[in-house]
C-alpha cells in the first residue's frame, strides 16, 4: 500500500507559521508509534531544533493531587499571561491516562477561557504507550511549540509514581501546588515532591481559608528549609494564592522569573537544559535496552528455565543474571 510520504519541509514551515492544523499534525506525529512517522518526527524536530525563540521561553511544571485547582489556576495563569502578551500553551503528563484511555489533564474542558482564545493551545496527554513513551511524546510536542512561537510552556500532571521526575526533568521550574495543611498533616506530603520544587504554592488561599494558607505556607517554609541547604542556589519559596480570584498569581509568575534570572547569573540556565537533554538521552538508551533484552528471541527461550532453576536453587541469581546476559548478547 503506498503511504502519501509527508513533507517534512513544508510542515516544519508551517508549524513555525503556526498555523494550528499543521501544529496538531505534527504533534500526532511526534506522538505516533508508527516506523515512517517516527521517522519522519526525527526529521522534523531536526529542522525545527535551532529555533531562537526556544532560548526566551519559560517551561514551567505544575504538580497537585486531583481537586488542589491545578486547571482553575492554569485557566487564570494562562490568561493573566496572554494579557501581558505572552502565549500560552498546556501540556499534559498523565501515565493513567494510558490505561484509562482518557486523561483528566489537560482536558479542554477543564480550561474554559482559555481553551477558547487564540494565543492559546491546549493538548491533553498522549494515550499511547508507557510512562517513557508519553513523555518522550511531550518534550518533542515542546520543541513543536516554541518553533510555533508559545513562549510560555505549562506541563501539568497528577502526582502519581514517576509522573512527577518525569516533568520535573523536562522543564526550567517546577511547581507543586497543596491545600492549608498544618503540622501533623504536613507530614502527609511527600517529601519527594518537595525536593523536586523550584516553588511551592499553598492553593485557594481564598475567603475563610486565607489565614489558614498562611499559616501553613510558614510551616511548610520551614520544612524547605531542612531539605534545602542554605547554599544551595536558590531556596524555593513558598507562596499562597487562589486559582480562583486570581490573587498571588502575579507574585507566583515574578517567582518563576526570578529562579530563571537566579539560574541564568550562574550560568545555570542553558546548563540546566543541555544537562536535561543528555539525561534524556540515556533515558531512553535505558528504556530500549530493557525493551529489546525482553523481545530478544534468545533470552524468550530461556527465561523459563532459568527461572526454574533459580527457584529449585540448582542456579544462584548472580549466576542467572549472567546467563540471561549473555543470550541477549549473542541475540
Ligand atoms: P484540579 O483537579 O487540580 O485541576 O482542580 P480544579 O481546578 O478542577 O478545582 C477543583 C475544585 O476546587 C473546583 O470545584 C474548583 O472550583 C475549586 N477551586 C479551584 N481553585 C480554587 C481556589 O483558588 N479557591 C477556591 N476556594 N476553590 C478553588
Amino acid at each position: 500500500v503506498a503511504r502519501r510520504s509527508i513533507d517534512v519541509a513544508e510542515l516544519a514551515a508551517a508549524v513555525r507559521d503556526n498555523q494550528r492544523a499543521a501544529l496538531a499534525r505534527a504533534i500526532t506525529l511526534v506522538e505516533s508509534t508508527r516506523a515512517d512517522h517516527r521517522e519522519a518526527a526525527q526529521r522534523l524536530l531536526l529542522e525545527l531544533t535551532p529555533e531562537v525563540g526556544a532560548a526566551e521561553s519559560n517551561r514551567v511544571g505544575i504538580t497537585g493531587v486531583p481537586g488542589v485547582g491545578k486547571s482553575t489556576f492554569i485557566d487564570t495563569l494562562g490568561m493573566y499571561l496572554i494579557g501581558q502578551g505572552h502565549r500560552v500553551a498546556v501540556l499534559a503528563v498523565d501515565p493513567s491516562s494510558t490505561r484509562t484511555g482518557g486523561s483528566i489533564l489537560g482536558d479542554k474542558t477543564r480550561m474554559a477561557r482559555l481553551s477558547v482564545e487564540r494565543e492559546a493551545y491546549i493538548r491533553p496527554s498522549p494515550t499511547a504507550g508507557t510512562l517513557g513513551g508519553v513523555a518522550k511524546a511531550t518534550r518533542e510536542t515542546i520543541v513543536l511549540l516554541e518553533a510555533a512561537g508559545y513562549d510560555v510552556i505549562l506541563v501539568e500532571t497528577v502526582g502519581v509514581g514517576q509522573s512527577e521526575v518525569t516533568v520535573a526533568n523536562m522543564v526550567d521550574a517546577f511547581c507543586f501546588l497543596t491545600l492549608a495543611r498544618t503540622g501533623d498533616q504536613l507530614q502527609g506530603i511527600k517529601k519527594g515532591v518537595l525536593e523536586l520544587a523550584d516553588l511551592v504554592a499553598v492553593n485557594k488561599a481564598d475567603g475563610r481559608h486565607e489565614i489558614e494558607a498562611r499559616t501553613a505556607a510558614r510551616e511548610l517554609q520551614g520544612a524547605m528549609r531542612l531539605i534545602h541547604p542554605r547554599d544551595s542556589l536558590w531556596r524555593p519559596p513558598v507562596l499562597t494564592m487562589s486559582g480562583l480570584n486570581g490573587t498571588g498569581l502575579d507574585t507566583f509568575w515574578d517567582t518563576v522569573l526570578e529562579h530563571r534570572r537566579v539560574l541564568t547569573e550562574a550560568g545555570e540556565f542553558a546548563e540546566k537544559r543541555r544537562r536535561q537533554q543528555v539525561d534524556w538521552t540515556w533515558t531512553m538508551v535505558h528504556e530500549q535496552l530493557l525493551r529489546r533484552l525482553a523481545d530478544s528471541p534468545r533470552v524468550k527461550g530461556i527465561r523459563g528455565q532459568i527461572e526454574d532453576r533459580i527457584r529449585d536453587g540448582s542456579l544462584t541469581p548472580a549466576l542467572a543474571a549472567e546467563e540471561l546476559l549473555r543470550a541477549f548478547d549473542e541475540s
